[in-house]
This record gives structure tokens, C-alpha cells and sequence, in this order.
């Protein structure tokens, strides 16, 4: 009778272990490797170039400056050195020419992707820059293989690593990536790291939240992927501006003029 009572002291501990265990790997683990994060985003970035119709790219050579100016913003979120992954990671910026479509993203492995629509539809550098570093940060914080691995699995999205998926695999994962939801907490986290990056520049660093104002006010619209998911627009911008004071952030910097001049050269 006392091995019974022990063994089942023994099973218990083993399913409270076993409880812990579950609900960190669940909070904290990625089991896809981190060394495939970039492999994964070179193969979306390929697929996305195989479809020009879909997502048409802005030719870098006739588009020098609003590459320029862009790639800038990139670099300067960078040199803060609060990016995870910042040396392993590929962070190269693509603009998609699609003046309707008010949306950014970015791959694991940090291709980042912006849409006219987004970048004329904003106001001030210091909007694109708190867009770009909130997507920079789902890439960084590893948001993106953790959820395509829900949605996926792990063994399609090593697949798709290593060149071995089918095309239409491919096809697939990379328009989920597209309109890729996060949860509550991942859009959470993205806004707070993109105060904390735009706090090391000598940007205004609730810039993100500029961009969330305006979707409030204007009413107008489908709002783009990244916005739809919880929490509200109106939380979001007061958790911005809360994490901005709280890192007691100085930059000031909107530079409105010379976005208006970035904005005229799309046209
Ligand atoms: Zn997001």
C-alpha cells in the first residue's frame, strides 16, 4: 500500500512536470531552427518574385531615392542594436507596387515588404518607421515561423527551408504569410519593440502609433491584416505612447517635408 502511495506521488509529479514542460514549450520554444529563418524568407522572397502580377516590385534602379530613403530607415532601426538577430537576419526592403493596398509585412529571416498604398497613405517618416519596426520586430522576436508552424506544421515549413516543398506549398505559405494574423500578445510585444527601437533613433518613437490615429479618424477603408488582429486600434496607440514615456524616449523627429517629397516621387 505505501509503493501505491508513492507511485502515485511519482505519477503526479511527473504530470505537473509534465504540465510545466508543456505549457513553456507551448509559451517559449520555436522548434523550428533559428538558423532556418532566413532560408524560409529567402524561399518566400523568391516565390514572391516569381509573381510580379501579384506583387509587383518597385524597380530599384529607376526608384533610387525612395530606395534610399527607405533602406535608410532600415539601417537606422539597426544601429540601435535592439534588434534581435540584426547580424543573422537579412533585413532588405522590397516595395510592392500596389497604391491600394495599405499594408506591410515581413518574412522570417527580415525581408521586409512595403506597399505604396502604406507608404502614401502615411503622413511622416516617423509613421513608416514605427510600421516597419512593429513588422521588423513579428521577424526578430520570431513570431512568424512560431505561428506558420500552427498553422503549418513543422515539417512543411522545414520543407519549404530546404527547397523541398511542392509549388503550390510554397504558393500557399506564402500568401498565409501575407495576411499572417498574430496573436493579442505577439501584437502587443511588436508595438512595444518597435517604441523601443525608434527610442535608440533620432525619430519620434510612438511613430506607430501616428498610424493607428489616422485609421481611427479617417473611418475609411478595409484596415490591412496587421490591424484587424486584437487589441483595438485606440489600445494599441495608448500602449505606444505609455511605452514611449516609460522609456523616457527623446527623439522628435516626424520629418514631414521630406516624406511629402518621398510621396511625390511615387507618383
Ligand atoms: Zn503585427
Amino acid at each position: 500500500m505505501k509503493n501505491i502511495g508513492l507511485l502515485t506521488a511519482i505519477v503526479s509529479l511527473f504530470i505537473l512536470l509534465g504540465c510545466n514542460t508543456m505549457k513553456k514549450a507551448g509559451q517559449n520554444i520555436n522548434l523550428f531552427p533559428v538558423s532556418q529563418d532566413v532560408e524560409l524568407g529567402q524561399q518566400v522572397s523568391d516565390e514572391i518574385n516569381s509573381k510580379p502580377k501579384e506583387y509587383p516590385i518597385l524597380n530599384p534602379a529607376k526608384n533610387k531615392e525612395v530606395y534610399k530613403f527607405i533602406n535608410g530607415i532600415t539601417r537606422s532601426i539597426l544601429k540601435t542594436g535592439k534588434v534581435k538577430h540584426s547580424n543573422e537576419f537579412k533585413w532588405e526592403v522590397k516595395i510592392i507596387d500596389d497604391p491600394k493596398t495599405l499594408n506591410a509585412f515581413c518574412t522570417p529571416g527580415g525581408y521586409i515588404y512595403v506597399y505604396t498604398g502604406l507608404i502614401k497613405y502615411l503622413d511622416s517618416e516617423d509613421e513608416l518607421a514605427g510600421v516597419m519596426g512593429h513588422e521588423m520586430a513579428h521577424a526578430a522576436l520570431r513570431h512568424s515561423t512560431r505561428q506558420m508552424t500552427n498553422m503549418y506544421g513543422l515539417q512543411a515549413l522545414v520543407q519549404l527551408a530546404t527547397g523541398e516543398a511542392s509549388s503550390s506549398q510554397s504558393a500557399q505559405i506564402v500568401q498565409a504569410l501575407v495576411g499572417l494574423k498574430f496573436s493579442r500578445k505577439n501584437e502587443t510585444e511588436a508595438d512595444e519593440a518597435s517604441v523601443s527601437y525608434l527610442c535608440g533613433t533620432k525619430y519620434n518613437a510612438a511613430g506607430a502609433a501616428g498610424f493607428f490615429e489616422k485609421i481611427q479618424k479617417s473611418g475609411q477603408g478595409t484596415p490591412p491584416q496587421f490591424l484587424s488582429t486584437h487589441p483595438s486600434p485606440k489600445n494599441r496607440v495608448k500602449n505606444i505612447h505609455a511605452k514611449a514615456k516609460e522609456l523616457k524616449c527623446r527623439g522628435k523627429s516626424k520629418n514631414e517635408s521630406r516624406y511629402a517629397k518621398i510621396k511625390r516621387l511615387l507618383k
